[in-house]
């Protein structure tokens, strides 16, 4: 819950804005409305303060005209389409840091629906990367939309995730997913998305989730709403296809033993036939990042020590720090057959 809700005066004008605003009433928050369409009151003294201000500020605006040029997101999906930006939960290795301009606030877009039906537009394009879906020119196009907020950590506030599952649950030739570390999916059961979302949950061991992912579900809250969501509709769950990111990998000291006991748990809850993929994440993190993150999280146990790790530079000349080849290695050697062997019909999607 934010201490904070505001809406900008345009976003206020939009249909789906005004039923976020019933929404957000209904739960008791109160909300104010700016006189124009700018969210001030953003910064404090220092970057902490500011980190705090504004992660406990829901700004509800519409989403800029940038936001309808959507963007090619391998090796996820075809392109991102996003119904925020910022997130509430508190990840000391954020992916959001140092890629988010200003203060860290959840901006959710009241414009949605007309991003929606601009999406329809892509159907049936695909970027130019080689996707890990190949070139079928006949397969449904993919949208993503966790790239940068945690859909299921604000749906309860906007309802924007279920507007989009309604959405592509109409749609042929477009798919959606979604990746989240929450776990309330009671109002996601019944939508009808027809197989057309792919409900994924990001899971890493439980001592990384408790060190690091402040404010998200436990792994075992989120492996119970996964099995919620993939459970088929006559045994009460809602049939969606699902997915398991397992990010940011990291080897941890008896990294073999906890990812092991981590892959039997989802093992023993899956325990019937359902569409499942997985995709596998190592830990990385670049020097704008690393920057962002010590501001905010000035104690974390974080690992993030350029000298033990493999550097990488992007075609744009940017650097990442990777886990060295020989640990990357094994890591991967490792997680594709323990997959293989505990899930021989859901396919790896890709090792990044
Ligand atoms: Fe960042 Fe994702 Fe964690 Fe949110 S859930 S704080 S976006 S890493």
């Amino acid at each position: 819950m934010p201490k904070r809700v505001v809406f900008t005066a345009d976003a206020l004008k939009e249909p789906f804005g005004q039923a976020m605003y019933e929404r957000i009433t209904a739960v008791g928050l109160p909300i104010e409305v700016a006189k124009n369409n700018r969210i001030t009151g953003l910064r404090g003294a220092d970057e902490r303060e500011t980190y705090r201000i504004a992660k406990n500020t829901l700004a509800i605006v519409n989403a800029p005209p940038g936001a309808f040029r959507l963007q090619p997101i391998p090796p996820s999906a075809d392109w991102q389409m996003n119904l925020a930006e910022g997130c509430p939960a508190h990840c000391q290795y954020c992916y959001l840091a140092g890629s988010l301009a200003g203060p860290p606030v959840v901006r959710a877009y009241a414009n949605l629906p007309k991003m929606l039906d601009h999406t329809i537009a892509y159907e049936g394009t695909f970027p130019p990367n080689k996707s890990w879906q190949g070139h079928d020119p006949n397969r449904p196009t993919s949208f993503e939309v966790s790239c940068y907020t945690d859909v299921l950590g604000i749906e309860h506030l906007t309802g924007s995730l279920a507007e989009c599952i309604r959405h592509f649950g109409t749609r042929e030739q477009g798919q959606l997913r979604f990746v989240t570390k929450y776990n309330q999916v009671d109002d996601l059961l019944d939508l009808p998305h027809n197989g057309q979302t792919r409900a994924r949950f990001s899971l890493n061991t439980d001592s990384v989730a408790r060190r690091l992912e402040g404010g998200t579900a436990s792994v075992e809250a989120r492996l119970q709403a996964m099995r919620q969501l993939a459970l088929p509709r006559q045994s009460g769950g809602g049939g969606y296809p699902i997915g398991v990111v397992l990010a940011p990998i990291m080897p941890i000291p008896d990294w073999r033993e906890q990812y092991t006991d981590l892959l039997d748990r989802i093992k023993a809850l899956i325990d019937f036939d359902c569409d499942m993929t997985v995709e596998f994440i190592t830990h990385r993190f670049t020097p704008g990042s690393k920057d962002v993150l010590t501001q905010w999280y000035p104690n974390t146990s974080l690992d993030m020590d350029e000298t033990t790790r493999a550097e990488k530079r992007n075609k744009f000349g940017g650097t990442k720090y990777v886990y060295q080849p020989v640990d990357m290695k094994a890591m991967k050697v490792f997680f594709y057959e323990e997959w293989a062997k505990r899930f021989p019909n859901a396919p790896i999607l890709y090792w990044t």
